[in-house]
């Protein structure tokens, strides 16, 4: 097993003493059974929230109305959920009412796909009821039960369909397929935020053409904020061979809005607001379009690279890679530039008023960024002396 259950596998056998359940779900085991690597481990247990709080000294009520609580355990927390099976969906997302259980089965059963429905015991047994193991072996991602139903109570699922694709690198079965292609307009009943998860992991996966693929051919893109006119695009974007460039969300959505030739900067930002996406990541995405753009011209400066930063210029340069389009080492070029921050400049404002007499107001700002201009460019010392020279000489020229 993963070192990673090792630590955990006592915290199993406390549960199991205590006269409970408990098991290794999830991801994870999907994970090892593939020989990849895990990075969390989540625990399914038949004992309620009380009952794990009665067995274990330190936990924390990290989500207890679903029945999930923390054990800390030998300074680690290690998250454990009470057996639940889910029901109302009304409205095609998180159902209406989670009711704890005692049996596994049901457990499993309310889970989206049967690979991700396996559960194994501490000592690494596995319990396959929904033949998930078989999945594997076939590298099928098949709906847990009637995936019409399934996908009726949770339309979300059907995202997870086309990012497991793309993750795993796996086919989606025929019957689930169908389900996907009959209801994607469900989707549209879910919070964006979910959906530009499903969907960031789907480019960061392993086989990122084989998720665009059905997400393209089931429909699914339809019903994807601002996506609709983009079919050719998306199409393109898809055909791409060589996705190891593409390492992050920052650099997953540049290639995305390049490949839509959605280059300006407020159409950037009205995409990717509408996709729910931060203001951190909208800013660096910008920052990095910018490179790109000029990248793909053959037009790169010294107060460009200056003005986008270390991160977009990775960023950019990703997608350079990704995009075969040739530029030199950017990131040597910045890190060659005399200053990276406009507080590493010899001189501020103040020094100006007191030696080159200048006023505060538009001029001095205008004269700042003239000298800012200079030292990035490698036209002028970054000493103050030879900045107030050329300060003087400005203000004379006008
Ligand atoms: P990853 O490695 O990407 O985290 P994961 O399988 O762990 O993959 P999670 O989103 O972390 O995916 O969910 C953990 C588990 O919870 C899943 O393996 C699945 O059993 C169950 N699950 C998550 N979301 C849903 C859903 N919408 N419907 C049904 N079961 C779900
Ligand atoms: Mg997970």
């Amino acid at each position: 097993l993963p070192s990673l259950f090792e630590p955990a596998r006592p915290v199993l056998q406390k549960i199991e003493q205590a006269g409970f359940e408990a098991y290794f779900v999830g991801g994870s085991v999907r994970d090892t059974i593939l020989g990849d690597a895990i990075h969390d481990i989540d625990i399914a247990t038949s004992a309620y929230p009380s009952e794990i709080k009665a067995i274990f000294k330190k936990t924390v009520d990290t989500g207890i109305q679903h029945g999930t609580v923390m054990i800390l355990d030998h300074g680690t927390g290690y998250e454990t959920t009470t057996f639940r099976t889910e029901s109302g969906y009304q409205d095609y997302r998180r159902p209406d009412q989670v009711t704890f259980v005692r049996s596994l089965k049901d457990d499993l059963k309310r889970r989206d796909f049967t690979i991700n429905a396996l559960a194994m015991k501490e000592d690494g047994t596995i319990i396959d009821l929904f033949d998930g193991l078989g999945d594997l072996q076939r590298h099928l991602i098949r709906a847990v039960g009637d995936p019409e139903e399934r996908f009726h109570e949770d339309a979300l699922r059907m995202m997870r369909a086309v990012r497991f694709a793309a993750k795993l690198d796996f086919a989606i079965d025929p019957a689930t397929q169908r389900g996907i292609e009959d209801h994607g307009e469900l989707l549209t009943k879910i919070a964006v935020e979910r959906i530009e998860v499903e969907f960031s992991k789907l480019l960061l996966g392993i086989n990122p053409k084989r998720g665009l693929d059905y997400f393209l051919t089931t429909d699914l893109y339809l019903y994807c904020p601002r996506l609709q006119h983009h079919y050719q695009a998306l199409v393109k974007l898809s055909q791409h061979q060589d996705w190891s460039s593409i390492t992050n969300e920052a650099e997953a959505w540049l290639a995305l809005l390049y490949s839509l030739q959605i280059t300006g900067q407020s159409a950037i930002s009205s995409f990717m607001k509408d996709w729910k996406l931060s203001n951190a990541l909208i800013s660096l995405v910008q920052h990095a379009m910018t490179v790109l753009l000029a990248i793909q011209k053959d037009q790169i400066k010294p107060m460009m690279l200056f003005n986008a930063g270390r991160k977009a210029i990775l960023t950019a340069s990703q997608v350079a890679e990704f995009e075969e389009l040739q530029h030199p080492d950017l990131l040597a070029m910045n890190d060659q530039l005399p200053i990276h921050d406009r507080h590493d400049l010899a001189i501020d404002g103040g020094a100006l008023i007191r030696h080159a007499s200048i006023q505060p107001g538009p001029l001095l700002g205008k004269v700042m960024n003239q000298l800012l201009a200079l030292v990035v460019e490698g036209k002028v010392a970054n000493e103050e002396p030879a900045l107030l020279q050329e300060a003087q000489d400005l203000i004379e020229k006008g």
